[in-house]
This record gives structure tokens, C-alpha cells and sequence, in this order.
């Protein structure tokens, strides 16, 4: 008997931006396998019973392909397990699941999407950019500035968790300058930390150089860090951590200063150093169907 594939989105990095539907599915997966970028909190909520596979880019010195990972997956399903394939943000927004459908299809393995919230809206919300100001821009852009050719000047440094692998061909990114005079509000995603070819590679594509944007470094996380700047000076910005991600748009002018602080804090809870949020505030959910208080 086949069992299941859920590609379930773990949201931004704070635990509590989970949906309810992904909770339910970790307390009941028999197998997880997960990215990096997912939040260690996250991960306490899988039952000690179940398989888990941290199969982030960064684990360990081998890098495991992505056919590794699609190969696993059907695996696990096909022994008749519920398997959640577990990935930052939403599991449709750069994450590569596209192949992963592929190969559950090509195995005729079961599965389901549950979306979770992308990181773009997790560090639009930290920060407090509208997004699509009525007044400032009417579109937004997701973008990587990741370019799949070793020619190109666009290299993703190898610090950044979620580098694209050389085992299969990619598109080339789109066209910027196409999106740019759009006037679209960009969040530019695997932005690496050499932010000069980003900058020049915006103005060429006619972005005027005193555009306002932010880099969001770890947003929704307790570690989170912003740099405000605009994209000619873009050049000078620190080296934020990754993951980060670029906003570009009038609309970053109107991110609230307060909330671009250098630590940022999950409402109600006092500041800690990267200390992790109290798992016990899952722990009040009921899962649909249970009696209150069992699990
Ligand atoms: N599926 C993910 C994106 C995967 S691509 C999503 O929906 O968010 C990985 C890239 O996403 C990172 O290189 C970074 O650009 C961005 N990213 C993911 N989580 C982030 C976070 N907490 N803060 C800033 N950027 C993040």
C-alpha cells in the first residue's frame, strides 16, 4: 500500500506563522524530511517515533543532490509511510518543489500542497512595508538574483543555505528590466552578499539609484537584522546574514523605523539571545477530532 507525500510550508522562521494544517501533519507524520531554513521549534513537534531526514543543503560535507532527495521521498511513500516534506516558507516559492511533483507523479505516489507563509510577506510584515501601498505600487515581484550560469557575474556565495545545485539546468531569471519599469514593489530572493552587481544590475535595467530598499536579513526570527539604504548605495550595505532578502520600492520608505531595529522581538516575550520561543504554545491546538487535553 502507497502512503502519502504532504509538501508542507513551515513559514519564515518565527514557529507561530505555522498554519494549523501543517501542525496536525508533523504531530501524525511517520517521515520528515526538511530544509535548513526550517525553524528548530518546528521540528520539536515531530513525534519521536517518526523518521527524520534534515536534507538542508548544508548538512554534513556531502551535498545531497536533489534526485537524492526526490529518490528518498518516493521511497519512504512507497513503503507506505505519511511522509512530510517539510520546506521554508511556502513550499511553491523557490523551493524547488516543482521537480519533487515530477517525481511523485512519474511513482504515481499520492500527495498534497499545504501552503505556508513565504518569507517575503514574513519580512514585509517584520518590518512593516506595505507591500502594495495604493499611493506607491500596484504589483509585486518575487525574484531570485540567483543566475544558474557560472559565467554570469550573478554567483551565489556559498554561505547562502539554499544555493541552487548544479544538478539540473535552470532558467534563465527573468528579464529585470521588464519588471523594474513596471514600478512592481521587488523582493529579491538568494540575493547573495555582494550586492554591487545587484545594484548596477537594477540601475542598468532603469531603476533610479535613490530608490528605496531594505535588506532582511533571518526576518521573523529572533536573530533578524534590516539595513535600510538605497539601491546606489547598496554597494556599502553590511554583510547581513544569511538567509536575507532584498526589498526594492518606494514602498520601503515606508517601513516603520521602529520595527528596523537591530534585534527583533516576538510580541509579548521578552528578548533573548537566539533563545528558542517556548514550544508549549502548540501545545494549547487541539488537533481536529481530538478530546481537549489529549494528543
Ligand atoms: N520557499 C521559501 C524560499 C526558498 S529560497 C519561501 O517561501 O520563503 C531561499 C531564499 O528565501 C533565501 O536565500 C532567502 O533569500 C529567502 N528566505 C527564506 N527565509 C528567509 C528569512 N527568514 N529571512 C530572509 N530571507 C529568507
Amino acid at each position: 500500500m502507497k502512503g502519502k507525500v504532504y509538501l508542507v510550508g513551515a513559514g519564515p522562521g518565527d514557529p507561530e506563522l505555522l498554519t494549523l494544517k501543517a501542525l496536525r501533519l508533523l504531530r501524525t507524520a511517520e517521515a520528515v524530511l526538511h530544509d535548513d531554513l526550517v525553524a528548530p521549534e518546528i521540528l520539536t513537534l515531530i513525534p519521536p517515533t517518526a523518521q527524520i531526514y534534515n536534507v538542508g543543503k548544508r548538512r554534513g560535507k556531502k551535498k545531497i543532490l536533489q534526485g537524492e532527495i526526490n529518490g528518498l521521498m518516493v521511497a519512504l511513500a512507497s513503503s507506505g509511510l505519511r511522509v512530510v516534506r517539510l520546506k521554508g516558507g511556502d513550499p511553491l516559492i523557490f523551493g524547488r518543489a516543482g521537480e519533487e511533483i515530477e517525481a511523485l507523479r512519474a511513482n504515481s505516489i499520492p500527495f498534497e500542497i499545504v501552503p505556508g507563509v513565504t518569507s517575503a510577506l514574513g519580512a514585509a510584515a517584520a518590518v512593516r512595508i506595505p507591500l502594495t501601498h495604493r499611493r506607491a505600487s500596484s504589483a509585486l515581484v518575487l525574484i531570485t538574483a540567483h543566475r544558474a550560469s557560472e559565467s554570469r557575474s550573478f554567483r551565489l556565495r556559498a554561505s547562502e543555505p539554499d544555493a541552487p545545485e548544479k544538478d539540473a539546468p535552470e532558467k534563465d531569471p527573468a528579464d529585470w528590466s521588464k519588471l523594474v519599469t513596471s514600478g512592481a514593489t521587488l523582493v529579491i530572493h538568494m540575493p547573495g552578499q555582494d550586492y554591487s552587481d545587484i545594484a548596477r544590475r537594477l540601475m542598468a535595467a532603469g531603476l533610479a539609484g535613490e530608490t528605496p530598499c531594505a535588506i532582511v536579513s533571518r526576518a521573523t526570527t529572533r536573530r533578524q537584522r534590516t539595513h535600510r539604504t538605497t539601491v546606489r548605495d547598496l554597494r556599502r550595505a553590511p554583510q547581513l546574514a544569511a538567509p536575507t532578502l532584498l526589498l526594492v520600492g518606494e514602498v520601503v520608505s515606508l517601513a516603520d523605523p521602529a520595527a528596523m531595529v537591530d534585534e527583533f522581538v516576538a510580541p509579548g516575550l521578552p528578548p533573548g539571545n537566539g533563545r528558542l520561543l517556548p514550544v508549549a504554545i502548540f501545545q494549547d491546538i487541539p488537533l481536529p477530532g481530538a478530546k481537549p487535553g489529549s494528543r
